[in-house]
């Protein structure tokens, strides 16, 4: 995953833990590498609890490594249906040939 501002491209790092920090932006899990988290309008989303911006996006939620409160996401992409859109007129036509109302 590149980081999320400049688009560099994550390096392996040669020791240790990787200097790239991981945050959640607008719901989304992303990477900012060392240059970019100098910068101040980083723009990451922040917990409400205690503000840190140490947030990891896991299914469905919003977890904080700083205080370890969980929320659930906002926005978790198109939201699953049991059915598509369409189908229960497409089933209330079939019923209404299997009744004859047609
Ligand atoms: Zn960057
Ligand atoms: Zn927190």
């Amino acid at each position: 995953m590149p980081c999320y501002r400049c688009g560099a491209r994550q390096t392996d790092p040669v020791r240790g833990a990787s200097p790239w920090r991981r945050g959640v932006r607008r719901e989304t899990q992303v990477l900012v590498c060392p240059d970019c988290q100098r910068l101040h309008d980083l723009d990451l989303d922040t917990c409400a609890g205690c503000g840190s911006a140490a947030l990891i996006r896991r299914l469905g939620e919003v977890e904080c490594r700083a205080c370890g409160a969980v929320r659930i996401a906002q926005a978790d992409g198109p939201v699953a249906s049991c059915s598509p859109p369409g189908l229960s007129a497409e089933v209330a036509a079939a019923l209404d040939r299997v009744l004859g109302r047609t």
